[in-house]
């Protein structure tokens, strides 16, 4: 049993020799102080010495690389089978992000994308992605600032692993405290796990890596878009922002000549007004197979100037941990390398 692989009723057959309120004193302490067991010093020192036995951490940390003058951090972690995954946390004047990675490689096999490029290895427990952000919002902590935001956002799929993603982020919101609107959902596109977050009570961010607004060009960027065309997923789209009202926003990594036209913009204009969206535009990070560059800062402000005129909220994302590998879609690359 791993430390934050337990739910609460496994912590209460865990501890059904002792007085009922130490499951409520340990889960607090796990998920709102972030205590591990030996730092429970309300609890007597023979019970601390017990759990901390019992509830082993998921993550071992492989490697930890600092950028951006402290305010990126990444961590490598592997797992107990050898798995290596990645958590990227960036703080910001207004807010302290932690990024988290559902799954080991990813098999969405999208080209661009270096945990695309690696595949699949397995699905991540909810103790695994509970775990990083736990590390996070220590870490956060530590450096006098408090965790507000998860993205969903490292490695892997999270609505290919809904079963254990959904429990996860039931238990941010629950037991950690972080409320709907501070957590976001990012997906390729992956229409009936979208259907299935419109069905859920909490109303969380929904971010979808567009990247592509014609089915010929998401077909060869995305390649589930031949399963869920733009159509399917634009619906898809609507049902959920009918459901929940919450803010819907696309991802559009800027690829040199091949998604940055006039013509791209015009094309994401019109599914982005139709849905209220707002676009995050980031210029593709580079990654070792995929050799057509990123745009340049001239044609990246172009392109959201033009979104701006066409009537869509547009912003460029701050590009956060390129020298260490920690950007967008080039989590494990370096330790792929390495290993
Ligand atoms: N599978 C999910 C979440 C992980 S990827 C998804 O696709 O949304 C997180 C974001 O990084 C996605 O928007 C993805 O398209 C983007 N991304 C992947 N590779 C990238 C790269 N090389 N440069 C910039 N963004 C990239």
């Amino acid at each position: 049993m791993t430390r934050y692989g337990l739910d609460r009723d496994a912590l209460t057959a865990l501890l059904a020799d002792e007085p009922a309120y130490r499951v409520r004193q340990v889960w607090s302490g796990l998920h709102e102080r972030l205590s591990s067991p030996s730092e429970m010093t309300e609890l007597p020192a023979t019970l601390r010495a017990r759990l901390e036995e019992r509830l082993t951490p998921d993550l071992e940390l492989a490697t930890e690389s600092v950028s951006d003058g402290g305010e990126t951090v990444k961590w490598l972690w592997r797992l107990h089978d050898g798995a290596l995954v990645e958590t990227v946390l960036m703080h910001y004047a207004d807010r302290t992000t932690v990024c988290v990675s559902t799954q080991a490689g990813c098999a969405m096999a999208c080209g661009f994308c270096a945990t695309g490029q690696a595949g699949f290895d397995r699905n991540l427990s909810t103790g695994e992605i509970v775990e990083q952000v736990i590390v996070g919002a220590r870490a956060a902590r530590g450096s006098g600032r408090r965790l507000s935001n998860v993205v969903f956002m490292g490695m892997g799929e999270p609505l290919a692993n809904y079963d254990r993603v959904w429990p996860a982020v039931q238990r941010l919101h629950d037991d950690v405290g972080l409320s709907a609107r501070h957590l976001t959902l990012s997906t390729v596109g992956i229409v009936p796990g979208i259907r299935r977050l419109a069905t859920e009570d909490l109303p969380v961010n929904l971010a979808v890596s567009l990247h592509a607004a014609n089915d010929e060009l998401r077909d060869a960027l995305v390649p589930i878009n031949r399963r869920y065309p733009l159509s399917v997923l634009v619906a898809a789209c609507e049902e959920y922002l009918a459901a929940k009202g919450r803010r819907l926003s696309f991802e559009w990594a800027l690829i040199a000549g091949v998604n940055d036209r006039d013509s791209d913009a015009v094309e994401l204009a019109a599914i982005a007004r139709s849905l209220h969206a707002h676009v995050n535009l980031i210029p593709l990070n580079p990654t070792a197979e995929y050799d057509t560059p990123g745009s340049t800062a001239a044609r990246v402000r172009a392109f959201r100037d033009l979104l701006r005129e066409l009537g869509v909220n547009a912003t460029v994302r701050q590009n956060r941990g390129t020298s260490i590998d920690a950007a967008c879609g080039q989590l494990r690359a370096t330790a792929v390398t390495l290993s």
